[in-house]
């Protein structure tokens, strides 16, 4: 099965409204500039929930390409949950990706499996589709356990959710010690984990969802090294952070061919 690559920029803390429409805006320029086929390779910005709106009336008003998400959602619908933000409010804003379990959210605000779990859970219910993300520290890594690790955080985020739903999530494996670190994964690290996610998901569900599903790396990727990370069997993509806060560097990055 051909499963269409997605480079998807975190931008994490980083740029308020005026500054994203810039960076949007020459995103755009740039893929426009080098002719890229949004069917071959999908674009996509995370920014802060500030800027979401901002990010959808440009993206609206010069009918680009590039689709648009959100780094976390509420396992709640609404009410008294002060800070939080729905998914249907992220829906509303035209968001197609909703970020789940980054590391940062695990480790600063203690996200466990089966809260991941609950988040993909609402984002699918508002026709969303979550990246759920997951990978190992580098004390998991150093001891050899990165696969079984992994895998653990796949059973417990994919716990509640039928295959129809699976089917329709994107994971994300990112070793959290290739995380802005500069220390990237080497392509055969990132192959192993993916390979055994997709066969976990095989065994989970059937092999229509492994087949479907869409597995990204992150950790440090670069205009430098995703086009050997990308010539993975079982790596769709790429998530992206530092360098995907720079337009023309982000756009190599999709345009990695
Ligand atoms: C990320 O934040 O998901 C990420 C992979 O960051 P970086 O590319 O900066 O390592």
């Amino acid at each position: 099965m051909t499963r269409t690559p997605i480079m998807a920029g975190n931008w994490k803390m980083n740029l308020d409204h005026f500054e994203a429409v810039a960076l949007v805006q020459k995103l755009d320029w740039t893929l426009k500039d080098a002719k890229h086929d949004y069917e071959d390779v999908e674009v996509a910005v995370i920014p802060p929930f500030t800027d979401i709106r901002s990010v959808q009336t440009i993206v609206d008003a010069d009918k680009m390409g590039i689709v648009f998400g959100a780094q976390d959602v509420s396992e709640h619908d609404s009410g008294a949950y002060t800070g939080e933000i729905s998914a249907a409010m992220l829906k509303r804003l035209g968001c197609t990706y909703v970020v789940v379990g980054h590391s940062e959210r695990r480790e600063y605000h203690g996200e466990d499996d089966a809260l991941v779990g609950r988040k993909a859970k609402v984002a699918l219910d508002a026709e969303m589709t979550p990246i759920i993300c997951c990978g190992e520290g580098l004390d998991v890594r150093k001891e050899g356990r990165q696969v079984e690790y992994t895998l653990a955080q796949i059973d417990g985020a994919f716990d509640g959710l039928s295959a129809d739903e699976a089917k329709k999530t994107v994971i994300a494996y990112e070793p959290v010690w290739a995380i802005g670190t500069g220390e990237v994964a080497t392509p055969e690290d990132a192959q192993e984990v993916c390979a055994a996610i997709r066969a976990r998901l095989a065994e989970l569900y059937d092999a229509s969802v492994a087949d479907a599903v869409r597995i990204l790396y992150g950790g440090s990727v670069k205009s430098s090294n995703v086009a050997q990370i990308m010539a993975k069997d079982d790596v769709d993509g790429a998530l992206v952070g530092g360098a995907s806060l720079k337009a023309e560097e982000f756009a190599a990055i999709a345009r990695f061919k």
